[in-house]
């Protein structure tokens, strides 16, 4: 039981909450804790309404690992995307950069990050057993692997390639190099990745 003594002062703890969000530290934590509570109305509660009804209605597409109110997600149920094209990537955010283009008409699959020896991130922390098994059930042609021109990137696109090759008729690609090197895709502009989808190359 925490008692009132014991209990957070209510600012400190939105301080504290606010400078866990990636790219905050305790300063930009304060500003805008700051602004939120001058800003009661019109920004605050909004906000906390919203992000109540993302926390609650938003969740993992079982099969893709994309993010929608909706499981199966709207990109795999989708019929006319081809469902035997998958584009592999690390994160959402890759899956918002590439629909950006409006280029691409398969469907994907999160990995949930690449691997990583610096992060610790090994084989067992990525949904490489989903792939395995969606690349299985729906028959794919081609596995598009889009985890950008990182040393971890080509690393974890080699790794699952090695686990794919198994799989007879099946085209494995990954995106045009000429790419910037070190390059996220969520960091590039919609042409350039328009440009690496047309250009892709067997691995
Ligand atoms: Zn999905």
């Amino acid at each position: 039981v925490i008692t009132p003594t014991q209990q957070d002062d209510p600012l400190q703890a939105l301080i504290r909450q606010m400078a866990r969000l990636p790219g905050l530290g305790q300063r930009s934590a304060r500003r805008i804790a700051l602004y939120l509570l001058q800003h009661r109305t019109d920004v605050m509660q909004p906000l906390a309404a919203q992000l109540d009804m993302a926390a609650s209605q938003i969740h993992a597409c079982k099969s893709c690992g994309n993010l929608d109110t909706i499981d199966p997600c709207r990109i795999c149920r989708d019929d006319k995307r081809e469902q035997s094209v998958i584009c592999v990537v690390a994160s959402v955010a890759d899956i918002w950069a590439i629909e950006r283009t409006g280029q691409f008409r398969g469907v994907y699959h999160v990995l949930g990050g690449v691997l990583s020896a610096l992060d610790g991130i090994g084989p067992d922390d990525l949904n490489i057993p989903g792939l395995l098994t969606r690349v299985r059930d729906q028959n794919a042609r081609e596995v598009i692997l889009a985890l950008g021109a990182t040393v971890d990137g080509q690393t974890t696109a080699h790794v699952i390639s090695d686990q794919l090759t198994a799989k007879p008729g099946l085209k494995i690609t990954r995106l045009a190099q000429g790419l910037p090197v070190g390059g996220e895709l969520d960091y590039m502009d919609e042409g350039t990745i328009g440009l690496a989808f047309a250009a892709r190359t067997s691995l």
